[in-house]
């Protein structure tokens, strides 16, 4: 998990989260206020992790008979997929 730049102190998990699903909003760190937002490259990993089950299950794989388990399984994956991204996703100071 990242690490604030300035003091150390690890960003909170559900922190994170928040940030990814809120459209990638700004996060700030909670001691010493330095404001972060999303790095670029991580905007693709949250969409790879989040879009990409639905679509490879919902409409490119499609092994099942039945459009709407297709998706549904595309969405479970996808859920279980965006628990992984703040762990994967990076932030970088706002005024760097
Ligand atoms: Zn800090």
């Amino acid at each position: 998990m990242q690490k604030c730049n300035n003091c150390n102190l690890p960003f909170k998990w559900s922190v994170i989260y928040k940030s990814a699903m809120w459209l990638y909003k700004p996060i700030q760190c909670e001691k010493c206020g330095t404001d972060y937002k999303i790095s670029f490259p991580s905007r693709y990993i949250v969409s790879f992790l989040t879009v990409l089950p639905i679509l490879i299950f919902g409409l490119i794989l499609s092994p099942f008979d039945n459009e709407f388990i297709n998706i549904l399984i595309g969405l479970c994956i996808s859920f279980t997929g965006s628990f992984f991204i703040p762990y994967l996703v990076k932030y970088k100071n706002v005024n760097t």
